[in-house]
């Protein structure tokens, strides 16, 4: 067998396409592999069908997997048919190997998709020797694909987070099914538009507005906006985990008023009281300890914290309005101004706290989700635009059937 006839046969190139011939060079660190067709072959015209005779011919090169550590590169002679059929005019075929327009064989395309699964754009750009806009391209296509054919028919529960884009500047909303524990549909912003915008996404995948009865978010007024706009039976529960976060982040501002007017009692307790009391490190525990011996807000905000925490130990939705009520009592009345911030915060969203008690949505789920997306804005670094970021997170969290060649 000679050369061409095993490369052929290892590309899966088959008639009328052959493999014409092999140029290696060392120097280059690069295989060329030139691509033909037999003379007088005809190739099925791309719009009806019928066997169809070259008319002329464009040369064409692809990136394809490396040949060791040699870059390998498959060039062809495409041609442009003539159809019989006078009304198709003259068009040019399409090649087995790769998409009509792109540089890349459809198996270099799955390595990269492979690839920026485990790691960044730019490191798989790096890698591979391309620019990564060229990698971002190819990550577009499959995700857009494989969206495609996702479906929504069955999706009743949604989690809906914005995170931030680029420093903080832009954000993107994010929308998830929490049954099947997927990425359902990513935008960019976080008002309520973007939920008009998810309903009509979820319509174009075979799911239905009406069906979603559960809706977990945090108290942004956008989210409750868009939701009693477009999602009519969405019950709204407000997510325990960035309740409790409120309320760490009233501790922390409490903890750094209080440290400015005494540093030395203070210094070096911040992570002692963001921390639950079974995580203290035997210093901070001795630090805590002996911080409850002065009167401090920063010390009776701690304990206030605990006490929220300890509402969602609660069995019933009726024992956790107990707890809540006696909560919110000790609270308002704490004369800490950021702690009762979050009681009035907590008043004002009562009953989609309570909801949490009915819809079991679990807070260790959300943190999970969460983790996913955190992973794929680490992935996404130098992402250079929101739709790559979003189409990471589709990447991570979208549990897509990506249908990549083999
Ligand atoms: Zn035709």
């Amino acid at each position: 067998m000679n050369p061409e006839s095993l490369f052929g046969i290892a590309l899966g190139i088959t008639p009328p396409w052959e493999v014409e011939g092999i140029e290696f060079s060392k120097e280059n660190k690069r295989l060329d592999i030139k691509i033909g067709f037999q003379r007088g072959a005809t190739f099925p015209c791309p719009v009806c069908g019928s066997p169809a005779p070259a008319y002329d011919t464009t040369e064409k090169t692809w990136r394809h997997l490396n040949f060791f550590q040699y870059e390998a590169y498959l060039t062809a002679r495409v041609p442009r048919v003539k159809c019989p059929n006078a009304d198709c005019g003259i068009k040019q075929v399409a090649v087995p190997w790769a998409r009509a327009g792109y540089g890349f064989t459809l198996l270099f395309e799955a390595l990269v998709m492979a690839l920026v699964r485990e790691m960044p754009v730019k490191a798989t750009a790096a890698l591979l020797g391309e620019h990564d806009t060229r990698i971002w391209r190819v990550v577009d296509h499959y995700v857009q694909r494989a969206r495609e054919k996702a479906d929504y028919s069955e999706v009743t529960r949604v989690g809906i987070d914005e995170t931030s884009a680029r420093r903080g500047q832009d954000y993107i909303s994010l929308f998830f099914d929490l049954d099947q524990r997927r990425l359902l549909f990513g935008t960019a912003g976080k008002d309520h538009e973007t939920v008009k915008a998810f309903t009509k996404d979820l319509a174009t995948h075979n799911g239905t507005p009406e069906n979603i009865t559960a809706a977990c978010i945090d108290m942004s007024k956008a989210f409750i906006k868009g939701i009693s706009e477009a999602l009519p039976n969405a019950e709204i529960t407000f997510d325990p985990f960035h309740l409790i976060q409120l309320m760490n982040d009233a501790l922390g501002k409490v903890r750094a008023e209080e440290a400015r007017l005494f540093p030395e009692l203070l210094r070096g307790s911040r992570y002692a009281f963001l921390k639950n009391p079974e995580n203290l490190t035997e210093k901070q525990d001795e630090t805590l300890t002996r911080l409850s011996r002065y009167h401090l807000k920063t010390a009776r905000a701690y304990l206030i914290k605990l006490a929220l925490q300890d509402v969602y130990f609660a069995h019933t939705r009726d024992d956790a309005e107990g707890l809540l009520k006696s909560w919110y009592n000790w609270a308002i009345r704490s004369r800490i101004e950021q702690v009762k911030k979050v009681a009035r915060t907590i008043k004002g969203h009562w009953n989609g706290i309570l909801a949490w008690f009915d819809s079991k949505l679990s807070n260790g789920f959300l943190e999970a989700i969460n983790g996913l997306i955190q992973a794929a804005k680490r992935r996404a670094r130098g992402y250079r635009s929101t739709k790559n970021l979003i189409n990471m997170a589709y990447l991570i969290a979208g549990k897509l059937d990506f249908a990549l060649p083999t």
